[in-house]
């Protein structure tokens, strides 16, 4: 028959540490310390299979593996001398939890389990202390009480509390033993009263409730919901370890502790932890006694505390990791009870895999891999200083959208943030953003939303400049108009006006009111440095580039590493105050003659910006994709225009002032322009504005727009060049669904290239037209396309809406139920759907590629800094990813762990 349990103990073990799956983390710990002589209690594990059993049994465990259990337990009996239930000399065990992966805190255990009203006298007499031998009974009972019979722990510590305070005692340990034997007498009485059954005196029947306590622990909505963040899957179960108890609460000469090799904070190479003399385990974490820095052991008890020191450092190298442990001393002698690799932050995971590395401990792709790409973003982004957030009002928590600390007075408007930020920084407060909200997002330190998800407006953008923010703060509620929000904040009804001062935490999405302190962080600091050489060392010839889109930007990009631009969207320029105006003039145009008045003036200015680009991006490529948005968004909002034309015949002069400045029309001309202006928004008025009048489309039906940005953009690369800076202007021609329109576009784009290039004497400037594969047929004729096109660029963003039929925005409002039913393994426009997206972007490269085998092939959306994105885009055979410019580290450490770990393609070898 199948072994499901594992003994440990005696410098011996069944199991080992690579039997994590089998063992759980903890189970597995204790056996490879046993086998390595490190002092362990004996014991044994039921393994991770028998939890699942167990509910697939209708919550019960097998006579032929609890048989198991009893032979365990008999070997164990015979190693220690001591019996479960033996009413003079009693075997004492714990009972412990533990899964593959660590969960603290989220599974239960029990200790002092054999104890019962016998054999608590046994223990006292035993011992000569029956004030420790009460003091574990009434521990047990508490326990078990808690999580094998579902009694409310407050019930015990009521109880608990009320003795203390009859006693007048503060500590715990200054409980007389009557004192504590009394309490043991009103436990029994509750336990009854609760479970209309006694307290269970028989040891076996004891040990088997806990064991399936353990298994059910599994369960608790707390473990749920921490399996569900940490992506954690159900199916893998925990184990139970049995283990011979080992007292810390013996008295002066007895402590427990808990520590890490080093500071799981920072990283640095100093012993890190805390322990509690008389205590057992849990009440180091439970806050009842506040524990003493872990190097005031050596005082107190040298000897026990050299040969931790010892045993850590040589866990330490054993793992090769830096190490979390929990310990016991029992008069003196200690006793390690767990050890497992450290949870670390972001700085200290790049600092320890760095040291490591010139410790000689782990290789250099060993500490590439070390580190998560998602742990970079703490590092490069500010952080708010704890102690100073500690003064602060929470009011609010929503959802995580763009990382870093961010503290400024509250705008309630795009144009308010303006004004607000000549006088210091500001956080924008909306109900959601637009696009006519960007230069407000653009002056605001931080971004705070009320409604919209991970992928709403503001969520994208800041992300893209890097800004922290916070969407879907349901708990605020926002008057525009009275330019202040409402919340309801520790059972009082909260109003926060215009310049007050907020801070806002776009990693845990909380909101507090006042004004907090952030620390900088360093991106270039040496660890973070070196790692990253390593990283880029791997990574060879697999490029990551940004998304930017002005030269502030592409500067923030290249600091980060980014070699490259992998998209501008040249949109985002006309957004600028000086520039909305022309472009509302072009879209306003009847004819041709005045759009290209319109073009004409946007011209230069659009020439400018990508100058710029070009200079920070000195001799890496630049991609630029023409016009992509549907015309109305550079409009202003129909509603709006209704009720301002309702409005005009009764407005006074401070009125038409704030209208003429909304709208751009001198005052005189408000009542003719508007209704004109009304007129054409209605006409552009689309059904589905996603798969309507934009991208390529534009262009086709006005071509004068591709032929403005096309000139702007070679008379941007000519002056550049003429500056010896190396210039690689790459055009990029969205939402193409066939080849015939990159054709039309790509004519117009050479054209003009040809005639400015020669104009300038600069025929031998050298550039790439190309397309963003982002419609479902693109991907399908992508063959046929790449006659057509020297690079393709895959459009992930709309690329997920028209392959899935999904629109991002509306994705919110059901999202919370499909991640529930896990209908999608994840977001699917956070993370590449790879069977369905994905394989659409297979085809594409090999369709692409069966053409061209030189193709150059990358990814622009917003998936291309998504860790589990990038591997798949390194695997899929592309030549770069592209990301915004805060993601380009968190792109180079995933693209490098996707070549230390990963294949390519065979279209890639082939290219
Ligand atoms: P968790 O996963 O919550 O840390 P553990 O199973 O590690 O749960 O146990 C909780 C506490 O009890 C820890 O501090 C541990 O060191 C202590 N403990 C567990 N088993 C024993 C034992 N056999 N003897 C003494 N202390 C123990
Ligand atoms: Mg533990
Ligand atoms: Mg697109």
């Amino acid at each position: 028959m199948k072994n499901y349990v594992y003994s440990f103990g005696g410098g011996k073990a069944d199991g080992d540490g690579t039997m994590k799956d089998v063992l759980g983390g903890k189970g597995s710990g204790l056996a490879e310390m046993s086998r390595a002589g490190v002092p362990v209690p004996p014991g044994f594990t039921i393994s991770t299979e028998v939890c699942n059993i167990y509910f697939q049994n209708g919550n019960h465990v097998p006579p032929e593996i609890n048989q198991q259990v009893k032979d365990a337990l008999t070997k164990l009996e015979g190693q220690i001398g001591k019996k479960l239930g033996d009413a003079s000399n009693p075997l004492l065990v714990s009972v412990r939890s533990g899964a593959k992966v660590s969960m603290p805190g989220m599974m239960n255990t029990i200790l002092n389990l054999g104890l019962n009203n016998k054999t608590v006298e046994g223990l006292a007499e035993r011992t000569g202390n029956p004030r420790f031998a009460y003091d574990s009974y009434r521990r047990f009972i508490q326990m078990f009480g808690e999580v094998a019979l579902d009694i409310n722990m407050e019930k015990f510590d009521h109880i608990f509390d009320a003795r203390k305070a009859k006693a007048k005692v503060k500590l715990d340990t200054d409980l007389s033993a009557a004192d504590l034997k009394a309490i043991i007498g009103d436990y029994l009485t509750l336990v009854e009263k609760e479970t209309k059954k006694a307290f269970p005196q028989d040891p076996q029947e004891q040990l088997a409730m806990a064991r399936d306590a353990v298994f059910r622990s599994w369960w608790t909505p707390k473990a749920a919901y921490y399996r569900k963040m940490e992506k954690i899957p159900d199916e893998i179960g925990t184990a139970a370890s049995v283990q011979a108890m080992v007292f810390g609460n013996l008295g002066d000469t007895s402590a427990t502790g808990v520590g890490f090799t080093r500071d799981p904070g920072t990283g640095e190479k100093v012993f890190y932890g805390e322990f509690l003399i008389n205590a057992q385990g849990e009440d180091v974490v439970s806050g009842i006694r506040t524990p003493q820095p872990i190097h005031e052991l050596e005082q107190v008890m040298p000897a026990a505390y050299a040969q931790l020191r010892t045993i850590t450092d040589s866990l330490e190298h054993h793992y090769r990791d830096m190490q979390d442990f929990e310990f016991t001393i029992e008069d003196t002698k200690l006793y390690m009870l767990q050890t497992r690799n450290g949870k670390r932050t972001g700085a200290a995971a790049v600092r320890v895999a760095v040291d490591m590395v010139h410790e000689k401990l782990i290789s250099k792709q060993e500490a590439v891999l070390r580190v998560q790409p998602q742990q970079l973003d703490q590092l490069l982004h500010p952080l708010f200083d704890a102690a100073s957030l500690k003064k602060l009002t929470l009011i609010a928590n929503g959802i995580a959208a763009s990382p870093g600390a961010a503290v400024g007075r509250a705008a309630f408007t795009a144009e308010d943030a303006i004004e607000l930020s000549a006088h210091g920084p500001v956080i924008l407060v909306r109900k959601e953003t637009t696009p006519d909200d960007i230069h407000g997002m653009d002056v605001a330190k931080g971004i705070l939303t009320a409604v919209g998800g991970k992928s709403s407006h503001a969520a994208v953008v800041a992300r893209g400049m890097g800004r922290p923010c916070i969407v879907g703060a349901g708990a605020i509620e926002i008057q525009e108009r009275e330019r202040q929000l409402t919340v309801q904040a520790g059972g009082k009804q909260l109003v926060v006006k215009q310049g007050e001062w907020i801070s806002i935490d776009g990693t845990s999405a909380n909101v507090f009111l006042g004004k907090a302190d952030t620390t900088e962080p360093d991106p270039n600091s040496s660890y973070f440095g070196e790692l990253m050489k390593w990283a880029d060392e791997f990574r060879g010839g697999f490029g990551v580039r940004a998304n930017a889109d002005i030269p502030r930007d592409a500067k923030a990009a290249r600091r980060f590493g980014a070699e490259g631009i992998g998209l501008c969207r040249t949109e985002h320029m006309f957004f600028a105050e000086d520039r909305i105006p022309h472009m509302q003039a072009m879209i306003l145009a009847r004819d041709e003659k005045t759009r290209r008045k319109a073009l004409l003036k946007l011209l230069p200015m659009q020439r400018r910006d990508f100058a710029g680009l070009f200079t920070a991006m000195d001799g890496y490529p630049v991609v630029i994709r023409t016009l992509d948005p549907p015309l109305h968004e550079f409009l202003p909002k129909r509603e709006d225009l209704m009720v301002d034309l309702a409005r005009l015949p009764h407005a006074g002069t401070p009125m038409k002032k704030e209208m003429s400045a909304k709208y751009n029309i001198p005052v005189g001309q408000l009542k003719k322009a508007l209704p004109e202006l009304l007129k054409r928004v209605e006409e552009l008025h689309e059904f589905n504005p996603m798969l309507g009048h934009r991208g390529c489309r534009l262009g086709i039906t006005y071509p004068e727009i591709t032929e403005m940005q096309s000139r702007a953009i070679f008379e941007a690369a000519v002056q550049v060049a003429n500056k010896g800076i190396k210039v690689i202007p790459e055009v990029m021609i969205p939402l193409v669904g066939s080849a015939k329109e990159l054709e039309d576009q790509k004519a117009i784009v050479e054209r003009v290239a040809k005639e400015v290039l020669e104009k300038a004497g600069k025929k031998s400037l050298r550039y790439m037209i190309g397309t963003m594969i982002e419609i479902p047929r693109a991907a399908l004729t992508a063959d046929e396309i790449a006659q057509h096109a020297e690079f393709f660029s895959f459009g992930t963003n709309d690329l997920t809406q028209t392959a899935m039929g999904l629109s991002r925005d509306d994705y919110t409002k059901f999202s919370k139920e499909y991640e529930t039913l896990k209908i999608f393994k994840a977001d699917p426009f956070a993370s590449i759907d790879q069977e369905g997206v994905g394989k659409l972007i297979k085809i594409a490269i090999q369709l692409g590629r069966s053409v061209k085998p030189n193709l150059e092939i990358g990814i622009c959306g917003e998936h291309g800094g998504d860790p589990s994105s990038v591997e798949f885009c390194y695997r899929a055979g592309m030549n770069y990813v592209s990301c915004s410019p805060y993601r380009v580290p968190i792109a180079r450490l995933a693209a490098a762990q996707a070549a230390i770990s990963g294949d390519r393609s065979e279209s890639m070898r082939t290219a």
